[in-house]
């Protein structure tokens, strides 16, 4: 073995994945989509996984200086206020809180935060952040759409924090992450990429929003037609995401990642499987390897069937780790997929592929 062999072999985490997980039971409403259950079956799905794939992480509140690179004092002190008082309604989403969400919303922002410390300090090649609530939707100054605080734009300007320059976010829950596209649309560091249902909530994410300013190019917006499945994001991943990875050069990749696109999902109407979400995230850690030392971290949004979030945690968590797909629990949805060619060309001429 040569010298730099020997350096690379000491130098290799010992467990491939790192994970926090923060389910939240005190920020619940039983009635509503993003309620506690939601996350029953995510941690038998983390502790099935063989044996020295995955090191579970402890995790506490994220500071509010952590916090507060993101989102305004003025929106923290509000909410803090909000929850006092709940619960409430505060959004019209209906984005719900109890008097415990903020400490659940500051422990979700945590968990991520360490999973990203320990990704960054070469503990894991790949991170998964299990926590609720989730939080694309969340602007700097806002509530929406079941999300308190932005998770991942957090955990993006954290890393930023801790040396690293450019950070590559790729979204593939259902919805649009319209709070993360808002807090980075003129930051020519961040590169924002989310795939969604076109026309359902928040009604944001068309195509022709590519950024402002020094962010400009660095917004790219896929929306999608119903019924779009795996093969459509495989061609749609390889045609279009890959090479805008390819040109950025990040310095570490983050998923948002929103179980809601999978076919058995109440609330959205495409159809991934949960191989889809294993053949999507190889793929971009694939990426990650090529560009980034393989720095990639999954952070949850969305996903409101307990047995599709099951069967998809397990499949990220072993792409994640390198490993292969398992057998797919569920199958697929069973609808014919739309043609994306036009939709790819169109990505390509607006993007400069
Ligand atoms: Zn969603």
């Amino acid at each position: 073995m040569t010298d730099q062999g020997v350096i690379e072999a000491e130098t290799m985490p010992a467990v491939p994945l790192c994970y926090a997980l923060v389910p939240s039971p005190e920020h619940d409403l039983e009635s509503h989509p993003e309620n506690a259950a939601r996350f029953d079956l995510v941690e038998p799905a983390m502790e099935e996984l063989p044996l020295g794939v995955a090191e579970r992480l402890d995790a506490g509140e994220a500071p509010d200086d952590a916090i507060l690179r993101v989102h305004l004092s003025s929106y923290l002190h509000a909410l803090e206020a909000a929850c006092l008082q709940g619960p409430a309604y505060v959004d019209m989403a209906p984005t719900y809180v109890t008097q415990a969400s903020l400490g659940s919303a500051r422990r979700a922002a945590g968990g991520t935060l360490a999973v990203v410390d320990h990704v960054l300090g070469g503990k894991s090649r790949a991170g998964f952040a299990l926590v609720r609530p989730p939080g694309h939707h969340a602007t700097a100054t806002r509530a929406m759409g079941f999300c308190l605080l932005n998770n991942i734009a957090i955990a993006a300007r954290h890393a930023q924090d801790s040396g690293l320059q450019r950070v590559m976010i790729v979204d593939f829950d259902v919805h649009h992450g319209n709070g993360t596209q808002d807090i980075f649309e003129s930051d020519g560091d961040v590169l924002y990429v989310s795939t969604h249902q076109y026309g359902i909530y928040p009604g944001t994410g068309a195509m022709s929003d590519v950024g402002l300013g020094a962010g400009e190019g660095m917004t790219v917006n896929i929306p999608l037609h119903p019924h779009t499945g795996d093969e459509a994001f495989k061609r749609i991943v390889h045609a279009v995401i890959l090479p805008l990875g390819i040109r950025f050069e990040p310095d570490l990749i983050l998923m948002s990642t929103g179980f809601d696109a999978h076919w058995r999902d109440p609330l959205g109407q495409l159809q991934l499987t949960c191989s889809g979400y294993h053949m999507l995230t190889r793929t971009v850690a694939h990426l990650a390897s090529e560009k980034c030392g393989g720095r990639i971290i999954a952070v949850l949004e969305g996903g409101y069937d307990p047995e599709a979030v099951r069967g998809c945690v397990t499949a990220v968590a072993l792409a994640l780790a390198g490993l292969p797909a398992p057998p797919d629990p569920l199958g697929g949805g069973g609808y014919l997929e739309p043609d994306v060619d036009p939709l790819i060309e169109r990505l390509r001429q607006l993007h400069g592929l």
